[in-house]
């Protein structure tokens, strides 16, 4: 299925009435697109045969002006010992979902996915629940373009991992400050 069917696959959900006084219900179509988007993006290759239970809360809340639309969690390793067949839990705001347009509930289940890392490492199976690498504020976007400051961003992993290399290598030379160039490009 390509990107513009599953757009027009999510045109044809249908809200569902919330389960009484349940906590959590089963969120099919947030699934039919997680599924979708681990077996068509490549950023997301850890994930393909992870066990992901994509359900809907009632409401996630809000932090700041925002309200919470996703939640994304791995399971610790009592949780994977008491229930093996789940290893990442991604909540969807039911009272949010269906205001959603087509492409932002993409965006959404997108997003929650990239916070979710699995490893095979030498000491086992590894999950992981990563941090946002990149933060802004929406004032800095507006003032400078999205891909200005996404240039910027990347210059700090940049600089990052110049810095582990120079402690590695054991080298301690002036920066040149050459990469500071990458602002000036977009
Ligand atoms: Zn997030």
């Amino acid at each position: 299925m390509i990107y513009e069917d599953l757009l027009a696959h999510i045109q044809t959900f249908a809200q569902i009435d919330w389960p009484g006084d349940e906590k959590y219900a089963e969120a099919e179509d947030a699934t039919f697109v997680a599924s979708w988007l681990i077996q068509n993006r490549s950023y997301h290759e850890s994930l393909r045969d992870a066990k992901i239970k994509v359900l809907f809360k009632k409401d996630l809340g809000s932090r700041g002006t925002q309200a919470i639309l996703g939640k994304a969690k791995a399971q610790d390793d009592l949780q994977r010992k008491i229930s093996p067949e789940v290893e990442f839990v991604l909540l969807v705001n039911w009272t949010y979902w269906n205001d959603l347009k087509n492409e932002y509930k993409i965006i959404l289940v997108d997003h929650e996915l990239c916070h979710m890392e699995k490893l095979a490492t030498e000491k086992g199976l590894r999950l992981k629940c990563l941090p946002h690498d990149f933060e802004e504020f929406a004032t800095i976007l507006k003032q400078y373009g999205d891909q200005k400051v996404l240039n910027f961003h990347n210059l700090t992993t940049l600089l990052l991992e110049q810095k582990k290399d120079d402690k590695e290598t054991g080298t301690d030379k002036e920066s040149t400050g050459g990469d500071l160039n990458i602002l000036d490009e977009a």
